[in-house]
């Protein structure tokens, strides 16, 4: 807390920039209001959940968040580090966390991996090989209106750059696209049910071989 008190008076009053302060405490909830009250006393323009999304796994991530949020400013960002998963995303926020940070868009475009609505798309799997269709017939991305899964699993095969360029640019649209629908929904009331679409679509798992 002497170090957040130390950045705030560095930083000073910097129009169009934002010092965040970052409530610790881990998983226990005492630690967890002690860290938020100091941090609200020195003010912020913004607060962060840290030490969480460390290993400890979803439930208890889910655990803090229930009540993590609460302790921060409700008329500022309140910030979830280094997550996450698609499902991780979307729990947070409806915990009252505001915005996230995460490389696993990147990192699992290029390894190939692709995160569409049905779920987690591995292009690697032979499966695809001989897929004329896109990775997700309902997504926007450059990725899906231009190539096709066998495209796709070609140049993962091959090595070629361009398969890591793509699936991270239907990644990075396809998170985008969530927060896009929880912000719809939210400002028409209407998060739960977006949230159990969500979840339905997801279980349907990825479409069928042909
Ligand atoms: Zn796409």
């Amino acid at each position: 807390m002497r170090w957040a008190q130390r950045s705030r008076d560095a930083f000073g009053d910097r129009p169009g920039h934002a010092l965040f302060g970052i409530q610790q405490g881990g998983v226990t909830q005492e630690l967890r209001e002690e860290s938020a009250k100091a941090l609200r006393a020195i003010e912020f323009d913004g607060y962060a959940v840290g030490g969480l999304a460390v290993g400890e796994g979803q439930e208890a991530m889910f655990g803090v968040l229930d009540y993590a949020p609460d302790m921060l400013p409700v008329n500022k960002p309140r910030y979830l580090m280094g997550v996450g998963k698609p499902d991780d995303i979307v729990g947070a926020v409806k915990r009252g966390i505001d915005m996230m940070d995460c490389v696993l868009p990147s990192r699992s475009g290029r390894t190939g991996q692709a995160f569409t609505r049905h779920g987690v798309v591995n292009i690697k799997n032979a499966r695809h090989a001989d897929d004329p269709r896109p990775l997700d017939e309902a997504c926007g991305c450059p990725a899906c209106r231009g190539y096709s899964r066998a495209y796709l699993h070609h140049v993962f095969r091959a090595g070629e750059m361009i398969s890591g360029m793509l699936l991270t640019w239907h990644n990075l649209h396809y998170f985008q696209e969530i927060m896009a629908g929880m912000r719809e929904a939210i400002s028409e009331n209407r998060f739960a049910g977006w949230e159990a679409d969500f979840h339905t679509t997801r279980a349907e798992g990825d479409i069928a071989q042909l």
